[in-house]
Formats: C-alpha cells, structure tokens, sequence
C-alpha cells in the first residue's frame, strides 16, 4: 500500500512531462556529421530587415554561443561562419519548389553546399515563403541520407515583416530559434523551450525539452579511457585514504555489535 501511494505522484508526473517531447524537422533524423557547423550569412544586402550582414552576424555569434553552444549533453558545436557571397536567387526566390501535402520539395537554386546559410528574403516566387507575417523559414535542404550537409534560414526582408520592430535580444532567440530548426529539431510542445513554436520574448535559454532534442540527435561521446580499467595513482590512492579507512572502521563497528548480540541469550521468545 505505501509503494502504491508513492507511485501515484510518479505517474502524474510521467503523464504531464513525457520523456521525448520535441519532434524533428526531417523524417529520418537526419544530422550534420560533423562536430564543428559554421553558420554563414550571405553577403547581399538586406532591403527591410534593419540590420547590416555584419549585425546579423555578430547576432549570430550570440545565438550560437548563449544557446546551442550550452548544450552540455550534444557533440554539436556552432560558430559564427562569414559573409558569404552566393545568387542572387537567395534573396528572392522561394525555399520550396513546392508545398503539396504540406511537405516541402526544396527548391533546387538555393541549396546550400555546406553549413548553414542565413540570407535574408523578399519572397517574389511561389510558393510564398512568409504567409502571415511568418518572421523565417528554415530548410535542411541538402540532405544525403541522414546526413545534412546544408541547411538554408531565410529571413523576411519584406517592407512588413515583423523581426526589424523586435528588440536586439528577441531578434537573437528568434535566429537561435530557427538554427534550431536548421539542425534538425522540429517545434517542441512544452512553452519553457526555444524550440516552442511561438516567439517568446523572455526566452533567454535552452530549456529542458531542447536540450533532451539535441542530446537525441547529437550525443555527446564519452572520453575513451580503456576497456573497463581503472588506473589509481599513488596520489588517488592516497586521497581515498579517508574514505577506504572510514569504511573499514563502519564495518568493524557492525562486527562488534553483530557479536555482541549473538552472546545474549535471550530469556524467553516474543
Ligand atoms: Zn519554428
């Protein structure tokens, strides 16, 4: 009866925060294989966005480095790429080629080689990029395999788009937000995550369901260090000293007592 009360508070828990909650942006868990991923952006000029390439780099460096880069349980390492010269393509045309079932078909004119590469956009193809007021659409769209080789974040440089009137900050969660998505994270259910689909202000941090995401699709190795050995030096062993005698005078105590409660002879049996 006691283990069954205690289950109880357990369950609950279990049902409200399930174990995986974030979902993926590809259907195959697709990820860069290497550790180390630069995030580029591309060279032209922005039209309506409000902030220079350089900016939006230097943006980029804090998006990488006060998120991702935190993750203590992922292989993943960003970095703040360049300025990289690339069509004009990029900054009109759309993503996807098409949309039907709601998947895109990428568009074949701006895959991206290597890396992640951020352009900014005027959205003059169809199918639209930014329907309602949409801030960024972000494509793995060169994917060999579960290998990603290049992902593309196209930024809204439409006269109306709404990034340009959000504070420095936010304009950083939101770029971190969609690197998320360039890595291979899909939007997460729980509101205390970068990876939730709404733009939230305040975020600040990675939350719990992003880094369970990240650690999913990039688990951090674990140093090599033999097969099974443990090697004590003369100073560990020495610094254990405490310890091993510690136990050694606990188990002498519990012989003693054990002892002395065999040689009582009981008077009668309860
Ligand atoms: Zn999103």
């Amino acid at each position: 009866m006691r283990a069954f009360t205690l289950l109880i508070p357990f369950s609950f828990f279990i049902v409200i925060y399930p174990a995986w909650s974030f979902t993926l942006n590809n259907t195959v868990a697709a990820t860069f294989p290497a550790n180390d991923v630069p995030v580029n952006v591309a060279a032209h000029t922005c039209n309506n966005l409000g902030i220079s390439n350089q900016d939006l780099l230097e943006m980029v460096a804090d998006a990488v480095n006060n998120y991702w880069n935190k993750a203590p349980n992922s292989r993943l390492r960003l970095r703040k790429g360049s300025l990289t010269s690339v069509s004009a393509a990029f900054q009109t045309e759309p993503g996807c080629s098409s949309t039907s079932g709601g998947s895109c078909t990428p568009n074949p004119n701006l895959v991206v080689s290597s890396g992640i590469l951020i352009s900014c956009n005027t959205d003059t193809g169809s199918p639209a990029n930014f329907t309602s007021g949409v801030m960024a659409v972000t494509i793995p769209n060169n994917i060999q395999g579960r290998n990603i080789n290049g992902s593309l974040i196209l930024l809204n440089d439409k006269a109306d788009n709404s990034f340009k009137n959000k504070s420095h900050d936010e304009q950083v969660a939101i770029l971190a937000h969609e690197i998320g998505h360039a890595v291979g994270l899909g939007h997460s259910p729980v509101e205390d995550s970068l990876m939730y689909y709404a733009s939230i202000p305040t975020r600040r941090s990675l939350g719990w369901d992003d880094l369970d995401g990240l650690a999913y699709l990039y688990p951090a190795g674990q140093p090599f260090t033999g097969c099974g050995s443990i090697t004590l030096n003369h100073d560990d062993h020495a610094s254990n000293g405490p310890g091993i005698f510690m136990v050694t005078m606990l188990l002498g105590l519990g012989l003693i007592l054990a002892m002395k409660s065999c040689l009582k002879t009981p008077k009668s049996l309860r």
